[in-house]
């Protein structure tokens, strides 16, 4: 049996008509750009993430740029973000004049911590971006305090995640109440991708920025359109940077459903180790307090690629995504005029880490298949 990687077809099957029946509604509605389908989702999104305001843009990448350049970022500033992440997270910074200054991570959670930030900032800092890496999360309130500095949420992969209010931190900016809480508003502004294979996806590309702040809202709200507000006056250099009306009538149908989905990425930790994988491979950890709605399921094992070309073989889904970490890509030595940045855990988890299959709705018999095969690897 073979066990594809990730799998959001199955998951999508039973609202296809649904969805169908929205594209036709939207499709003849005809306000294609900024019309009463994003209107809708970015309330919804906004009252589902718990931050006062949801602002709807083109993708993941772009939303992080905006939400920088809302914070105040510009030329001069630097910006630290981890190398063990998407390209993207840190591509986001050149753009708005910034340079990126890259910190390590956890060798557990994978994701940076208050001291690997701290490691990083200069005088010179204006921002820092925390990557809820693989669904997992960052300690975003402990960074805020730590640092003195804006912290931006890129929660690409945490759609779904949640959070123990108790251990969110007293540096989070979540507003008081006892709903769950999530990835999105435990910071100053959080950015979503919902590129098709993420947690919650769309048809095409489009992503999202949230953010507790009024000010940081109007000005994302802005640059999201060319730098002004009603096409007269401009004030800023902006973006044409919008989620169409066709991909946001696409979320709402699947927004309801997100939670149930994340839930059954979250129980495949368990599953996996009840399975016995953990026999054979390192298992990811969640970070205290997290309820991670993986969005890959990322193992580590000395022989990674040799375990990665075994699967493969035998129709296992693996995959090291980020094999050479983005502050050792060519483009971003320019950024490093004083030597390479030296990241020992980024460096280690780059060459051990492996993704295993995870969906919404991956089953026990593949669960088995997946250890089954990497038992018969490695042993
Ligand atoms: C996918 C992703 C992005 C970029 O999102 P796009 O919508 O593809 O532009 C940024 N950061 C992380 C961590 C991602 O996984």
């Amino acid at each position: 049996m073979a066990v594809p990687l990730f799998d959001t077809g199955t998951a999508l099957a039973p609202l296809r008509p649904a969805i169908e029946e929205a594209l036709l509604r939207a499709s003849r509605d005809g306000r294609y750009v900024l019309g009463p389908e994003v209107d809708a989702f970015e309330g919804e999104l906004a009252a589902w993430t718990g931050s006062r305001h949801a602002i709807g843009v083109a993708n993941g990448t772009e939303a992080i740029t905006i939400a920088l350049r809302a914070l105040g970022v510009g030329p001069g500033d630097e910006v630290v973000v981890p190398s063990f992440t998407f390209w993207a997270s840190a591509e986001a910074i050149p753009p708005t004049g910034a340079t990126p200054v890259f910190c390590d991570v956890d060798r557990d959670t994978l994701c940076v911590t208050a001291d690997t930030v701290a490691a990083a900032v200069t005088p010179r800092t204006k921002a820092i971006i925390a990557v809820h890496l693989f669904g997992n999360v960052a300690p975003i309130g402990e960074i805020r305090s730590r640092t003195g500095l804006p912290v931006l949420e890129d929660s690409a992969q945490a759609a779904g995640t949640l959070v123990d209010r108790a251990v969110a931190g007293p540096g989070s900016t979540t507003p008081d109440g006892d709903g769950p809480l999530r990835p999105g508003a435990l910071g100053d502004v959080a950015t979503f991708s919902f590129y098709p294979s993420k947690n919650l996806g769309a048809f095409g590309d489009g992503g999202a920025i949230t953010t507790n702040d009024d000010e940081v809202a109007e000005r994302v709200r802005t640059l999201r359109f060319h730098g002004s507000s009603d096409k007269v006056d401009y004030v800023d250099i902006g973006y044409n940077s919008r989620l169409d009306e066709l991909q946001a009538a696409i979320l709402r149908v699947q927004l309801p459903h997100l939670q149930g989905w994340a839930d059954h990425r979250a129980g495949t930790l368990e599953r996996y180790r009840a399975a016995g994988l953990e026999q054979h491979v390192r298992l990811p950890v969640a970070a205290p307090g997290a309820t991670p709605a993986w969005h890959l399921f990322v193992v580590h094992h000395d022989r990674a690629d040799e375990l990665q070309a075994a699967l493969t073989g035998r129709g296992v889904g693996a995959r090291g995504y980020y094999r050479t970490p983005v502050h050792r890509q060519p483009p971003m030595a320019a950024f490093q005029p004083d030597g390479i940045a030296d990241l020992p855990v980024t460096d280690e988890l780059a060459r051990t880490h492996l993704a295993l299959p995870v969906s919404a709705t991956i089953t026990d018999e593949q669960i088995a298949e997946v250890v089954a095969a990497v038992a018969a690897t490695v042993g």
